[in-house]
């Protein structure tokens, strides 16, 4: 196979190209590090990647299948890690100076299945500064560009682990969602994002920004895809009490069945109108979500209408309780046990002060403030305490909402990928998350799926689905019909390509020829 075929293959078929011997990991992962040098000058998604180490792990891969050893579908295949996901022995910076240089003494509970399904831990993904942001543009040390658009920002804070992807320089990614930090970089570079239910998978070993929010979910070329990572890093963890007992889904078998007919009879989904309702939203996002709607009822699919009627409250409730979160687990970076100690310390006193004040970037600081303040004792019923009482009634309207339907579709964001600098009011920069904050807050999953191309822009636009905790089937196996029906080689982003050219013509094949030399994928340059 080319270079330009391994690249772009979705996990399932990488993994049957591995297994029928037309590759071996490190024929794809030397693919993959090509791909690497030759667009990260211009994507820059990965903080750091060691090819040495890649290599070693594809081979030590490709030895055990030479030994007949009994292997998992997924043994040798390259995926990049957000970089707060902990590895034994690579960094772990949380693209934050406070963690400049930090080694993991320890694999999180993710890594370390994956690590045991044989996948090759191929880069640290650039984020948002300890997830907080929507656009990567909050991290301390570069800036990820979307691949569909370099004057465009790739979302965030799983900014790098979308755009890892959409660039073909992994086959999947993990990323970490708190209030859609992977479901909207999936939805800004054309990629499918999970959200898993709060407890799904485990906690340990990611760094914590919201602890009753954060989840670990997968970012890939297809739902198929996510739906078999999920079987990967799922399961009961004792060591994060949050975590859920559960017996292994079968996700990825269950849509193998599925897609014999990949039919929605019978199904029933809900369209919360205060999402779509809201003033503002891109015309093109209005219209792609009704395109959707047809495709789905083409499926078989009927739809009701529902109401979250305190959709209202969920960015300020958000707000609020990650804010809070965040600034009591983001004391423990004081300078003194690890990470960053300012030079300018004389004492106890200054080196906390100091190493806090110059090691964290201006967003991260508000946001300690922000908590700082909704937690302190003249402000605590005010604030905290009503917003855990707004968190309540915004989960009671979920369940009210599941009476009367399967799942919700509603957008993912109200527009394509902004350019950088576009959202310097952190206020504005908020707002990206409208429809996506409340999910986490609920603890249920959704999943971001691309759905078409704004006309306009030529930005992909996503739609999200949403179902109860513990759910997943049910989204993906829309998600999965869904895509089906429509053309995935839409979603190849033509990276660097002219805006308006014919990205139609990017379909597997010409996608491999479009990075590595992009005149013949598309007859021009920008
Ligand atoms: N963009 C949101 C924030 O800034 C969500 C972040 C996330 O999900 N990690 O908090």
């Amino acid at each position: 196979m080319t270079n330009a075929e391994l690249i772009s293959l979705s996990l399932r078929d990488a993994a049957a190209a591995l297994r029928d011997g037309r590759t071996t990991s490190v024929t794809l992962c030397t693919a993959f590090l090509e791909r690497i040098q030759a667009v990260e000058p211009k994507v820059r998604a990965l903080l750091a990647v060691n090819p040495e180490s890649v290599l070693a792990q594809a081979a030590a891969s490709d030895a055990r299948r030479a030994a007949g050893a009994p292997l998992g579908d997924f043994d040798g295949i390259p995926i990049t890690l957000k970089d707060n996901i902990c590895a034994k022995d690579e960094q772990c910076s949380c693209a934050s100076k406070i963690l400049k240089g930090f080694v993991s003494p320890y694999d999180s509970f993710v890594t370390g299945k994956l690590k045991a399904a044989g996948c090759v831990l191929l880069g640290r993904a650039n984020m948002d500064e300890f997830a907080m942001g929507s656009s990567c543009e909050n991290s301390a040390y570069q800036r990820t560009a979307n691949p569909w658009d370099l004057d465009c920002v790739p979302g965030g804070s799983s900014g790098g682990s979308a755009a890892s992807v959409a660039a073909f320089e992994t086959v999947a990614a993990l990323g970490s969602d708190t209030g859609g930090s992977i479901r909207q970089p999936a939805a800004f570079c054309g990629v499918v994002g999970l959200k898993p239910t709060y407890g799904r998978v485990s906690r340990n070993g990611l760094v914590a920004f919201a602890s009753s929010l954060d989840q670990i979910g997968p970012l890939s070329r297809t739902v198929w895809d996510a739906a078999a990572i999920l079987d990967l890093i799922a399961g009961h963890d004792e060591k994060d009490s949050t975590s859920l007992p559960q017996q292994p889904e079968g996700f990825a078998a269950d849509l193998e069945a599925f897609e014999v007919n990949p039919r929605l009879d019978g199904v029933k989904i809900g369209l919360p109108k205060e999402y779509y309702e809201l003033e503002g939203m891109d015309p093109a996002v209005k219209q792609i979500m009704n395109d959707s709607i047809e495709v789905f009822r083409s499926l078989g699919a009927t739809f009701v209408d529902v109401s979250l009627p305190h959709t209202k409250y969920a960015m300020a409730c958000y707000y609020i309780i990650a804010t809070a979160e965040a600034s009591a687990n983001l004391a423990r970076f004081d300078g003194i046990r690890y990470g960053y100690r300012s030079p300018n310390a004389t004492d106890i006193n200054s080196t906390y002060e100091k190493s806090r004040g110059e090691g964290f970037g201006n967003e991260v600081l508000r946001r300690i403030m922000l908590g700082t303040y909704v937690l302190s004792s003249g402000y605590y019923d005010a604030y905290y305490l009503r917003a855990q009482k707004v968190r309540t009634l915004l989960r009671r309207d979920f369940q009210e909402a599941y009476r009367l339907c399967d799942f919700l579709l509603t957008p993912v964001t109200p527009a394509p990928a902004f350019k950088f600098g576009a959202k310097t009011d952190p206020l504005q920069m908020y707002l990206s998350d409208v429809f996506t904050t409340a999910l986490n807050l609920s603890g249920d999953c959704g999943i971001s799926v691309p759905a078409a191309l704004d006309p306009g822009t030529g930005l992909p636009v996503g739609i999200q689905l949403i179902a109860p905790a513990m759910e997943e089937k049910r989204i993906f196996r829309a998600g999965r019909a869904f895509e089906l029906a429509r053309a995935r080689k839409e979603f190849i982003a033509p990276l660097c390509c002219r805006k308006g050219c014919k990205r139609e013509t990017a379909g597997p094949q010409a996608a491999s020829a479009f990075v590595l030399n992009r005149k013949e994928a598309c007859g021009h340059e920008k």
